[in-house]
């Protein structure tokens, strides 16, 4: 069985998040910054969904629409057959319990005046979880659980490493029992070593709790080793959603190759395989038309100027949104790069 015969979870539609921007004297709307721009997606019980792209390609705030931290501008966001866009704040503060998000900063997201008990403490009673009179207990079981020790739960956060900070985010998050976790450049201020330990620790939680995780990261080797599938963003768009072996062996969207291209630890045939992307990302206020991706797209021709391209099933679990892929899968390596 793969990940994708299992029960969907979460439902994305056609989400668009834009944030107003301000002008004139009157500060009234004149521009609109298109972060998030409909986008759709499903995501199963139990797997591993990455979100990669480089800054600005609206995959954070992906992860903030799910937990509804931003209002949306558009789409629905299903979880378990509900839509969460049509909650209230209460019933939305409920379903947190279910959803949580662990950032990239922990030293930013604990309070630097409260113990480890009182932040896991007040998580559990904010959500109603638990027997109070068994607090104590509980929260040293959980964080024996992420490795760290119980008599650590009386120490402030800047008593920690960056590392342990991180565990204890995440022993916060799982204190409420969710089932769908946004990892949010979870262990991208790690060191090397660090990340491995605390992407293991991730994974072997899934195992142990039944876990589905959104995975967010702008580093495609650490996604490597945890996606099931993962999705390609750029400029608030899906570029190409993939199976994991499929997109790392033989990626379906040019913009999905540059990107594995500077890994420099794949296995890519060096001369032919190599694509540099030249330039910025443009400006998601005013994205290129057509093709956003054609302003430096190696293989860019006219049509891509003037027209949206399609998604493309081109594999069992993978399709990708380039007009290149019309009449079928491309071998990107044998192909000219003008750059
Ligand atoms: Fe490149 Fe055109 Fe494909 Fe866009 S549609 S990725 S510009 S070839």
């Amino acid at each position: 069985m793969t990940m994708t015969d299992g029960k969907v979870l979460l439902e994305v539609n056609n989400l668009k998040q834009y944030f107003p921007i301000k002008g004139g004297v009157l500060g009234r709307t004149v521009n609109q910054v298109k972060a998030v721009d409909d986008i759709s997606f499903v995501i199963h019980e139990g797997e591993t969904l990455s979100i990669v792209g480089e800054s600005g390609c609206g995959k954070s705030t992906t992860g903030r629409s799910i937990m509804r931290l931003e209002k949306p501008t558009g789409g629905q966001i299903i979880y378990n057959g509900e839509d969460l866009f049509a909650l209230s704040k209460k019933e939305m503060r409920r379903r947190r319990g279910d959803i949580q998000i662990i950032f990239q900063d922990p030293y930013a997201s604990l309070n630097p005046r409260r113990t480890v008990f009182q932040t896991i403490d007040e998580a559990m009673t904010i959500q109603k979880v638990g027997d109070k009179s068994n607090r104590r207990q509980d929260i040293g079981e959980l964080l024996k659980t992420v490795g760290i020790g119980e008599h650590q739960m009386n120490l402030y956060p800047h008593q920690f490493s960056g590392g342990q900070r991180q565990r204890i985010g995440i022993a916060r998050a799982l204190s409420v029992r969710p089932k769908l976790i946004i990892c949010d450049e979870a262990v991208s201020a790690l060191d090397v070593s660090i990340q491995a330990q605390v992407l293991n620790l991730l994974k072997d939680l899934q195992r142990r709790f039944k876990l589905t995780y959104i995975f967010i990261s702008h580093d495609l080797g650490v996604v490597r080793h945890i996606s099931d599938r993962i999705i390609v963003m750029y400029l608030g768009k899906i570029m190409e959603i993939s199976d994991q072996k499929s997109l790392f062996n033989n990626p379906g969207h040019p913009y999905t190759y540059a990107l594995l291209s500077s890994i420099p630890s794949t296995k890519m045939d060096e001369k032919k395989a190599r694509v540099i992307l030249h330039g910025d990302v443009p400006s998601p206020v005013n994205p290129p038309t057509g093709c956003p991706f054609h302003t430096r797209c190696p293989y860019v021709f006219d049509q891509c100027v003037s027209e949206k391209p399609v998604f493309y099933q081109i594999g069992e679990n993978q399709s990708a949104a380039c007009h290149l892929l019309k009449n079928g899968k491309v071998e990107f390596k044998n192909m000219k790069s003008p750059g």
